[in-house]
């Protein structure tokens, strides 16, 4: 993780800085600012484009500490200032195309969800470099919006939630009540039909039912899911238990029912929308890389807020996404990206214009490349959290997290190389308060794994962490079983029927054209399970597959006819796509289906049987 930090250092972060030149986003600045003629380029919401990359600096700066940034953050900060108007408006789509209507189409102008991305980029530049010029230009924006449609003003909101968690955080970050307030109007607000329905229908931007009364999610993914962090948000602040007994319900929806195995959402292309309970198609899946991020953000608040699923679950979560989903999103060379991310890709693929059959350097809607970046410089955020006595280690990922003063004073370090390698080493180097305790997530798929500590050796609790004491000098060691897992989906899953996909901690792993032999295609692969999974030092995985003959489209009785047993490489989903574009697919076709039978109640069951690894290979 810490090596994809560096790369997007390096690569993701320069590379969204050029983009915003020739994608027009600094030239909207420019020409709102009156610097320069023209129209507004891009989207309504290309603004966003630039504080996205905005947030991505600052929170590398509070990383590493880097200047490199620092001449470009004043050009683009003053530019910003300029751009905006007298009032404290800021929105150069409305300032260049229709300046006489201002707030007049907001369910579709995205005023306020652009606002949103301006706070966060100048909450999180003010922590990570106490440099506050852009949280002055947002705070006179968010006071426009206050005395516009505060409790004062008039009801309305942004037909893309993403200003109400963006507001919670300016409250915390400014100690100002007027912004807590307006993000409960906007929470309260919505779903009252406020926003005119369209073609789409008032569910596409979760307008069709009171948050509240919300239990299942709907519409496009990521504004359910970015309205599902504000919700969450709003309570963490005002312990408004009505919202979050309807985020417990809308969690359940989401990943008991509508997530992919990849940690991805949204399986329609029309509305890049939610389907109904277990429409979970591989190929078609529309999968957008802003939907994971918009979910880690809401999974960390509902761990922050103590919901219902448990600290584990919302932890494992992240991890499944940030491992599969996020990292499948971008190339090896930080510098691509794709915006859908489907589990199949069809050898005769057409590319689409946000689901392209190769990761694109940009997009004409980009709100995916800089959202990357932004949530990859912030990981650090999401790996441990304390509360009165306990120091939670939630991803188990080599990091130096310092002990918050209630805890003690040092560094609890933590060093492996997981999840290619099992083993995960942790030292206090410092000195933890008397009572202070180490609590440690074992992921559930090797709930047998010890947590070593100085005392002795700790098994996990119900709540899937195990607890040692926290003590100066202390050594600890976790040994997790990365014997890879076979996995199968609920029976509704009607996309997912008859076949199985395969993990290994916390990777899934697909088979890539790119791996077989001249003559099989990856679509006519049947995978043999009982013949073993194969796992190899370098992370891949082997697998035993047969190849199905040629045969009509449809068959009336009569067996398929299959070629003889031949060895099939399996790789992390995360990498495909990095050596060709080609076809590719998550879940495979399996023989012995009908068979196996294991009980259901979740979305995808691990199967209970005995692997039997082979030698590295
Ligand atoms: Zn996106």
């Amino acid at each position: 993780m810490a090596d994809w930090q560096a790369l997007n250092a390096a690569a993701t972060i320069p590379h969204c800085i050029v983009q915003l030149e020739p994608s027009g986003v600094l030239a909207n600045f420019r020409r709102a600012a009156g610097e320069e003629t023209g129209g507004h380029q891009g989207m309504v919401f290309a603004d966003s484009d630039l504080y996205k990359v905005i947030e991505a600096v600052a929170w590398e700066i509070a990383r590493t500490g880097t200047r490199r940034f620092d001449l470009w953050l004043d050009e683009v900060i003053a530019l910003i200032g300029r751009a905006q108007e007298p009032s404290g408006y800021l929105h150069t789509w409305t300032q260049l195309r229709q300046p006489e209507k201002k707030w007049a189409e907001m369910e579709w102008t995205h005023e306020l969800y652009v606002l949103g991305h301006l706070i966060q980029a100048a909450v999180a530049l003010d922590r990570a470099a106490g440099r506050s010029d852009l949280l002055e230009i947002a705070q006179r924006f968010a006071d426009l919006v206050w005395d516009e449609f505060g409790p004062d003003g008039r009801d309305g909101i942004c037909g893309h939630p993403e200003i109400e968690t963006a507001l919670v955080e300016l409250h915390r970050h400014t100690g100002d009540d007027r912004y807590l307030i307006l993000a409960g109007r906007m929470i309260d607000l919505r779903g009252h039909g406020l926003l005119p329905v369209g073609l789409l229908g008032a569910k596409y931007f979760q307008d069709h039912t009171p948050v509240r009364e919300s239990d299942s999610a709907a519409g496009h993914a990521v504004r359910q899911l970015y309205l599902n962090a504000g919700a969450t948000d709003v309570y963490l602040e005002t312990g408004d238990a009505s919202l979050l007994t309807a985020m417990d319900a809308q969690w359940d929806s989401v990943h008991d029912r509508k997530m992919y195995l990849s940690g991805a959402f949204g399986a329609h292309h029309k509305d890049e929308g939610f389907g109904e309970d277990y429409e979970l198609p591989s190929d078609r899946a529309y999968a957008e890389t802003c939907a994971t991020i918009a979910d880690l953000h809401w999974a960390w608040r509902m761990l922050l807020a103590g919901g219902s699923a448990g600290p584990a679950a919302y932890a494992s979560v992240m991890e499944r996404e940030v491992h599969n989903a996020l990292a499948a999103s971008i190339d090896a060379t930080g510098t691509r990206f794709f915006y859908a991310n489907p589990l199949q890709q069809r050898p005769d693929k057409v590319s689409e214009d946000a689901a392209p059959r190769e990761r694109a350097p940009w997009y004409p809607c980009a709100c995916c490349p800089p959202n990357i970046a932004r949530a990859v410089a912030q990981f650090g955020a999401y790996v441990a959290s304390s509360t009165a006595d306990t120091l939670w280690l939630h991803q188990l990922a080599g990091a130096e997290i310092d002990l918050p003063a209630h805890l003690g004073t040092g560094v609890l370090r933590v060093a492996t190389g997981y999840p290619l390698t099992a083993g995960i080493e942790l030292v206090v180097d410092g000195a933890p308060a008397p009572g202070a305790i180490l609590a440690v997530r074992i992921p559930e798929w090797s709930a047998g794994s010890l947590l070593v500590a100085p005392d002795g050796e700790h098994a996990v609790d119900a709540d899937g962490y195990a607890r040692a004491p926290l003590v100066a000098g202390g050594r600890y060691r976790l040994d997790l079983d990365l014997t890879p897992r076979l996995i199968r989906a609920h029976h509704r899953v009607d996309a997912l029927r008859g076949t199985l996909a395969l993990q290994r901690g916390p990777v899934v792993y697909c088979v890539e054209q790119a791996d077989l032999p001249a003559g099989p295609a990856v679509d006519d692969l049947i995978l043999l399970p009982d013949e073993g999974i194969g796992s190899n030092a370098d992370g891949t995985l082997t697998l035993t597959c047969t190849v199905a003959s040629e045969e009509p489209l449809y068959t009336a009785n009569g067996e398929a006819v299959h070629t003889s047993a031949s060895p099939v490489t399996a790789v992390p989903f995360a990498t495909w796509g990095n050596r060709a574009p080609g076809a590719m697919r998550v879940w495979l076709p399996a023989h012995w289906w009908e068979t196996r039978q294991i009980a259901d109640g979740q979305l995808f069951a691990e199967i209970a049987r005995p692997n039997k690894p082979k030698e590295a290979q």
